[in-house]
């Protein structure tokens, strides 16, 4: 018997080409796609609320009585239906129409609709809602059921949808969904099967308990949501498999390049440095890819560890690539491993996007003529113009940017085009535990969960942009006494366009009042040239305030910068601002950032700056943001689509993570069970898009 994802959509009734087409957009080719389209929630339309009771914003269903209706000339043009019952009244208004519905809703039919009551001209509304003329009666008590909502596309409304869902509940029963979890599991958690649990989240009973439903914690919707994550799960493992499928070089440290670096050093390594460090050199001594993330709070010392992983490699006659997300951050690593490795005779590339002509031709013949030991630069170094002579380590610093797709990609960089090259991974910030099991469930985690000694905490403050001046002058004082402060202008338009003029703004500003002061500007339209010598400037101390976006996030390191202001701090992200605000407290000095944001701030909103001002532990941090904005925004990945669930929801769902990740190695001894499951929920395409 055909199985139903052999059974094409066309085959229920009223599915032509077009709309077939139109399901495709939605993924849905077979009605096992379609009955894994799943509804995202519900509405309660199992009682007719009266419209006296209505408040703005409730969802119900009302019926009534047409009073009148009556076309309307207002800015728009619209068809305005009150209805009344015995409690009150209630106006319909469309904006889209045809005769046949002006002629259907006329005075004195009967109405049920249901809408989201909404203040207008003429007292509560419901905009287009959806609506039926002399309805039939309403189920009785005990026989409503919820009425499922599903994600749209254009083109395809709710109740087509719905009614499509219902077409192809009637297969289940002759062509069962297979089921790939083992029995053990389900009675392990308690959980129905796979054909029972589509049906009832498809079309909840009538006594299906209505608030388990609503919140997505019915056992049915939970077996669906531990199988989503699973499939996930499985997909990531996938992937780390793909690339543990080929060898690499196994990098034996020779020499003693480590000992010379860490001569020179002027600290010794923390004692979670040396933690992590004996974890990478046992991976890059393997034959086997190293996969590993090294997560650590801002400042606690990453890009001395990325040093000695590089030289591990280069001792053992291979190179390294070494990558950051922004010309900033890749320049001052640059300049760092220059200053560190060159004493060492090891030879430091630069390369970005920007590198043009004959320094490109020269760089790109360096890198593939094995002359260049580390190179150094931005996305471009994967470029496909980019040979290496003897790749055998790939560095990435702040990991966000930087996707599996990526990843998968660098197995065809290493040596020989067959060996793939170990892969050391940074994250800028702390990644809550249970959102690094899921979303870097491909890779091997180690955790500086130490800071270098003596660093002082960071006070914070949190005011109003009313006392500007009062924070001007604070910044007058703290460069009198010798300090450097950065400004930072936010916006929360896309545009780094005007991003970088509010920048101009301000530092042409604050240069007026504040004529004693060498203030430089920094953002992301100047040419990496000009960028890269007001940095110096900066970190030579020749500029006493930077003025700049957002592009100094991550990395930048001038240990006697002491004050940061953020301007309308209520705009970013807590890591983003944790991460800001690590540009200060990484020296002698005590350091203050300053919040400054414009009123009224909504009460997330205060919630969010006091989580900053309470808290320095990028972990605890991570974990609010997390509870506060989702895994989407705190991975930085919403683009990409990863971490996009069609039921799991991050928060709610948590507890699965880690069974889930208990049991996912041992499912994995079953290849087909991995693609069909990776197949129901993934689809075809895979859920890693280019950043
Ligand atoms: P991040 O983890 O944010 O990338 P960095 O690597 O930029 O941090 O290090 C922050 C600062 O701390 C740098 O100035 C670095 O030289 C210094 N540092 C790193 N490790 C130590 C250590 N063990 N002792 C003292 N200072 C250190
Ligand atoms: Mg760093």
């Amino acid at each position: 018997m055909a199985s139903l994802d052999e059974i094409p959509v066309t085959e229920l009734k009223g599915v032509g080409n077009a709309l077939a087409e139109k399901l495709a957009r939605l993924g849905i080719e077979s009605l096992q796609d379609l009955l894994f389209h799943l509804p995202h929630r519900y509405e309660d339309r199992t009682r007719i609320v009266p419209m006296g009771s209505l408040r703005v914003g409730d969802v119900a269903v009302v019926e009534g009585e047409v009073m009148k209706a009556d076309l309307v000339m207002g800015r728009r043009r619209s068809l305005q239906v009150t209805l009344k019952d015995s409690s009150g009244f209630l106006v319909m208004r469309f904006f889209h129409f045809n005769a046949a519905q002006k002629n259907q809703l006329a005075e004195g039919s009967r109405v049920r609709c249901f809408g989201e009551v909404r203040p207008g001209r003429a007292g509560y509304e419901f905009y287009h809602p959806e609506y039926q003329v002399n309805p039939p009666p309403m189920p009785g008590d005990g026989q409503a059921t919820l009425t499922p909502v599903y994600p749209l596309t254009e083109g395809i409304q709710q109740p087509r949808v719905r009614g499509l869902c219902q077409q192809a509940l009637g297969y289940l029963q002759r062509h069962p969904i297979r089921d790939w979890l083992p029995l053990e599991l389900l009675a392990e958690f308690q959980l129905p099967g796979i054909t029972e649990a589509v049906q009832l989240v498809h079309s909840p009973p009538t006594n299906a308990p209505v608030h388990l439903l609503m919140e997505g914690r019915h056992p049915a919707q939970q077996r669906l949501v531990m199988e989503e994550l699973l499939a996930h799960q499985l997909s990531m493992l996938q992937v780390r498999q793909q690339i543990q499928a080929r060898q690499s070089l196994p990098l034996l440290p020779a020499g003693d390049l480590s000992e010379r670096f860490l001569e020179e050093l002027p600290f010794a390594l923390t004692g979670a440095q040396r933690h992590v460090m004996s974890d990478i050199r046992q991976d890059l001594s393997q034959p086997l890819p190293m996969l590993r993330l090294v997560q650590g709070d801002v400042g606690s010392g990453k890009t001395v560890i990325a040093a000695l992983a590089a030289l591990q490699a280069i001792s053992a006659g291979a190179q390294v690539a070494l990558m950051a997300p922004t010309e900033i951050l890749a320049e001052q690593h640059y300049q760092n491993f220059c200053s560190w490795f060159q004493p060492l005779g090891v030879r430091v590339a630069w390369l970005s996007g920007k590198v043009k002509g004959k320094v490109r031709k020269d760089t790109l013949g360096s890198v593939h003529s094995g002359a260049a030991d580390v190179v150094i630069g931005t996305h471009a170094l994967f470029q496909d113009d980019v040979l290496f002579h003897r790749l055998a380590l790939v560095i990435v610093d702040e990991q966000h940017r930087f996707g599996v797709h990526q990843r998968l990609a660098l197995r065809e960089k290493g040596v020989g085009g067959t060996l793939a090259p170990h892969q050391l991974i940074m994250t800028a910030t702390p990644i809550p535990r249970t959102l690094a099991m899921s979303a870097y469930a491909d890779l091997d985690t180690s955790v500086i969960d130490e800071l270098p000694p003596g660093r002082k905490p960071i006070e914070t403050i949190v005011i109003p942009d009313s006392r500007r001046d009062d924070v001007i002058e604070r910044v007058r004082s703290a460069c009198d006494h010798g300090r450097q402060a950065y400004w930072v202008c936010t916006l929360i338009e896309e545009s780094e366009a005007l991003q970088c003029q509010a920048a101009e703004v301000t530092a042409q500003e604050l240069t007026e009042r504040l004529p004693g002061l060498k203030i430089g500007l920094v953002h992301g339209r100047l040419k990496s040239v000009e960028k890269a010598a007001v940095m110096e400037q900066f970190k030579q101390g020749e500029l006493d305030l930077l003025v700049a976006t957002t592009v100094i996030e991550v990395g930048v390191d001038v240990p006697n910068a002491s004050l940061i202001i953020i301007e309308n701090p209520e705009r970013l992200g807590l890591a983003q601002l944790h991460q800001l605000r690590g540009r200060v407290g990484r020296g002698e000095q005590a350091s203050f950032c300053v919040l400054m944001y414009h009123p009224p701030l909504s009460a997330n909103g205060k919630a969010r700056l006091q989580a900053l001002r309470d808290s320095q532990d990028g972990f605890v941090i991570a974990e609010k943001d997390l509870e506060i904005r989702g895994p989407g925004e705190v991975l930085g990945t919403r683009q990409t689509g990863m971490m996009q669930f069609r039921l799991a929801d991050f928060e709610r769902d948590k507890g699965w993570i880690e069974p889930v990740r208990e049991m996912a190695p041992g499912l994995m001894q079953q290849p087909q069970l991995v693609q069909a499951l990776i197949r129901r929920w993934l689809g075809e395409n895979t859920r890693y898009g280019d950043v």
